[in-house]
């Protein structure tokens, strides 16, 4: 039984996270950390059916013999969060997105004594979206990401849109220009990811998280969608990298490093 617990236990996702560790066989939910519900019994936060005092303070994993630590908070609070656990020789499985290269850098000095996982996506589908998206792009001279989200999600472009254009700008080199000369409305032709890809973010009360990788190239063009209609959609690859993580010495980036994908 691997002891796990949970950073931002009261957010959208934690919540679910909490359920699904709970629901787990091999997983128990032993500690919730989340400063807004600090002292707050974690069933009338989440409804999940599990007798802990949510925490204000990481302590609470020491104390509780997590093993594992779950952190889907923000970018700046999760810097934190892994700094501490890091120190305190825990595995992190980590969904929070909005890192940048120079705190991946930093983690990958930290976790010395214990690991980490990070993955900007852990639905499956997603991830073989973006695993389809590399395969598809030395065949194209086009690429496009539109990504659309809820309209509670603070950073732009998401976190998996970034990783989607990483690995189709190192799978191929070779896209054509923007033709855009003039801009009518600033901002128009979206963000300048990896490979100069453009990215679209699109926020919208009653969406989850979708994607679409749209490929053209003369005559024909190639849309690769994802769809999360519900947050359990991440839970599978959240218990798979809390169970696998200890496996894995260091800092592992993406889900797709713990799947047998094939080339
Ligand atoms: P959310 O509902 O705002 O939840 C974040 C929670 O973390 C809030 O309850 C927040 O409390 C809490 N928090 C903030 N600082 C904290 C700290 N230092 N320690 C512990 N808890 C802290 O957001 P969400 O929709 O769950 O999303 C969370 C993150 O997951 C985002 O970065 C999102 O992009 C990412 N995400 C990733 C995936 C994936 O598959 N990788 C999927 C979905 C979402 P306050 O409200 O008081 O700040």
């Amino acid at each position: 039984m691997i002891k796990v617990g949970v950073f931002g236990a009261g957010g959208r996702m934690g919540a679910t996270v909490c359920q699904a560790v709970h629901d787990d066989p091999e997983t128990e939910l032993v500690a919730a950390v989340d400063p807004r519900y600090s002292g707050i019994d974690l069933r009338t936060v989440t409804g999940v059916d599990a007798e802990i005092r949510m925490s204000r303070s990481p302590v609470a994993f020491e104390r509780s013999g997590a093993e594992v630590v779950v952190d889907f908070t923000e970018r700046s609070a999760a810097v934190e969060n892994l700094t501490w656990l890091a120190e305190h020789g825990l595995h992190a499985v980590v969904g929070t997105t909005g890192f940048t290269d120079d705190d991946l850098e930093v983690f990958r000095s930290r976790f010395t004594t214990s690991n980490c996982v990070i993955a900007p996506n852990f639905a499956i589908g997603a991830v073989l979206m973006m695993h389809f998206a590399a395969i598809a792009a030395p065949y194209f001279d086009s690429a496009e990401i539109i990504e659309l989200h809820h309209d509670q999600k603070v950073d732009a472009p998401s976190g998996t849109a970034m990783h989607t254009a990483q690995l189709m700008a190192s799978a191929s080199k070779e896209w054509t220009p923007d033709p855009t000369t003039a801009e009518v409305a600033e901002g128009a032709r979206g963000g300048v990811g990896p490979g100069d890809i453009r990215i679209h973010s699109v926020r919208m009360r009653g969406l989850v998280a979708h994607q679409e990788v749209l490929l053209g190239t003369a005559g024909q063009t190639l849309s690769l969608r994802h769809d999360s209609i519900d947050r359990t959609s991440f839970m599978p690859g959240v218990l798979l990298a809390v169970k696998r993580v200890g496996e894995r010495p260091g800092v592992t980036v993406g889900l797709d490093a713990l799947l047998d994908l094939g080339t």
